[in-house]
C-alpha cells in the first residue's frame, strides 16, 4: 500500500537488520551462540560502576564524554581530543554516513561485509556499492577498482564479521594510500581486541588524513546491552562527527560502566586468552568431523557445509538441541553458519550436536 506521506529515496530499500536468534521453540534453556557475545558476561567492574550511577539519573549526562575519552586515550595511548563516543559503533557508522554521504554519492562495502554499512548508507540517501571478496577475504584491488568520483566512504571490518578473516597491515596501508583524497576509509575494529597486539588500525589513522577507526564495548568487553562504541580519527573527521552527534547520545550509566570496563585490562586479557583457547579447540574439533572453517581472528567460527540445504538442516538440528547459531545467507554465505565461541561447555555441546547431525546425515 502506498501512502501520501513518503520517506525519502532509499529508505524503503532498507531490509531491517536481523539480530541473532535468542530463543528456540519449545526449549527453555538455550545456549546463545548467535550474536558474538562474551561468554564471561559483563565485567564486575562495569556492573559496580553502573550501580553507582543510580542516584544521578535525574541529571543530564556529560555531553563531551571527557572522562570516558580520557580513559580510552590512556589505555590505548591515543589523543582523547580525537576520540568520539556513540551508542554502539552502529551509531558512529550512522553518523559517518549522515555527515559524509547523501543522494548522488556512493559507499563501498565488501561482499560479506557487516549489514549496518548498507543500512546506514541507504538511510543517508546514498548508494551502496558491493564489491567481491576473494575466498571470504577482503580484496583491496576489488575495492580500488570500484572507486569513482562519487565514492565517499569505504567500510572494511578487520577482523571481518561474519567471515572472521583479516587483512594484514601492509594490505590495509596500501588501501588507505591508494584511495583518492576524497574518500574516507572506515576501519571497523569491533573484534580488534581478539587479535593479540593489534591496534585496530590506530597507527594508520595517525599516519593519514583519510582513515577513521571504530571500536565497540559490545564484544570483548561483554557490554552489548549497554550500547557504547567509539571512534578515533583525524581532527577534521572528529570535528565533523561532533556536529551531527546528539548532545546527550550517551547516558551517565553507559559512560560510567564503559569507563570502568576499558580500565579493566585483566578482564580483556582473560577474555582474549579464553576465546583463543576455545576457538582453536572448536575449529579443530569441527574439522575432525568434516566441517571446515577459515582461520578465525575473532570470537566466532564460520563453519562451512556442503551446501545451503545442509547448513539450514544443521542449524535446525542445533536449534532443536537448544543451541542457537547464526545463519548467514543474508551475508551471501548460504552454505555457512557463524558460531560464536562460547564457554567450554557450550563449545563442546555445539561440536557434539554437529557431530550427531553429520553422523545421521552422512
Ligand atoms: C558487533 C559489530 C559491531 C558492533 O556494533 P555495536 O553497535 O557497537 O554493538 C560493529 N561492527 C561489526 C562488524 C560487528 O560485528
Amino acid at each position: 500500500m502506498t501512502h501520501a506521506i513518503e520517506p525519502k529515496a532509499g529508505i524503503m530499500e532498507i531490509a531491517p537488520y536481523q539480530g541473532g536468534a535468542s530463543h528456540a521453540e519449545g526449549v527453555s534453556d538455550v545456549v546463545k551462540l548467535s550474536s558474538n557475545e562474551n561468554p564471561l558476561g559483563p565485567p564486575e567492574s562495569a556492573r559496580e560502576a553502573l550501580r553507582k550511577t543510580a542516584h544521578l539519573l535525574h541529571r543530564y549526562p556529560s555531553t563531551d564524554h571527557m572522562s570516558l575519552r580520557q580513559a580510552i586515550g590512556e589505555v590505548h595511548h591515543l589523543d582523547p581530543a580525537r576520540i568520539i563516543c556513540g551508542a554502539g559503533s552502529d551509531e558512529i557508522i550512522h553518523m559517518i554516513c549522515q555527515a559524509y554521504t547523501g543522494p548522488g554519492t556512493e559507499v563501498i562495502h565488501t561482499e560479506h561485509g557487516f549489514a549496518m554499512y548498507r543500512i546506514s548508507t541507504l538511510a543517508s540517501g546514498a548508494t551502496p556499492i558491493e564489491v567481491p571478496e576473494h575466498e571470504r577475504k577482503v580484496d583491496v584491488d576489488a575495492i580500488l577498482d570500484a572507486v569513482s568520483f562519487r565514492t565517499r566512504l569505504v567500510f572494511v571490518a578487520n577482523p571481518a564479521n561474519p567471515t572472521g578473516t583479516m587483512l594484514g597491515s601492509n594490505e590495509m596501508g596500501r588501501l588507505a594510500a591508494e584511495l583518492p583524497d576524497h574518500v574516507l576509509l572506515v576501519l571497523d575494529g569491533a573484534y580488534a581486541e581478539y587479535v593479540d597486539g593489534y591496534d585496530g588500525g590506530a597507527k594508520l589513522v595517525d599516519k593519514r588524513e583519510n582513515v577513521v577507526m571504530t571500536r565497540t564495548f559490545s564484544k570483548i568487553y561483554g557490554l552489548g546491552g549497554l550500547r557504547v562504541g567509539w571512534a578515533y580519527g583525524p581532527a577534521h573527521v572528529i570535528d565533523v562527527l561532533n556536529r551531527v552527534r546528539g548532545p546527550f547520545n550517551l547516558g551517565e550509566a553507559q559512560l560510567a560502566a564503559a569507563e570502568a570496563a576499558v580500565r579493566d585490562r585483566e578482564f580483556v586479557d582473560r577474555s582474549r586468552a579464553e576465546n583463543a583457547r576455545m576457538r582453536t579447540w572448536m575449529a579443530k574439533a569441527l574439522a575432525e568431523i568434516g566441517v571446515m572453517s577459515d582461520t578465525s581472528t575473532a570470537n566466532f567460527v564460520l563453519a562451512r557445509f556442503d551446501n545451503a540445504d545442509e547448513a539450514d538442516a544443521c542449524e535446525a538440528h542445533l536449534r532443536a538441541d537448544g543451541l542457537l547459531v547464526r545463519k548467514v545467507a543474508g551475508y551471501k554465505l548460504p552454505n555457512c553458519l557463524r558460531i560464536t565461541v562460547g564457554d567450554e561447555a557450550s563449545c563442546r555441546r555445539v561440536v557434539h550436536s554437529i557431530g550427531q547431525f553429520k553422523g545421521q546425515d552422512g
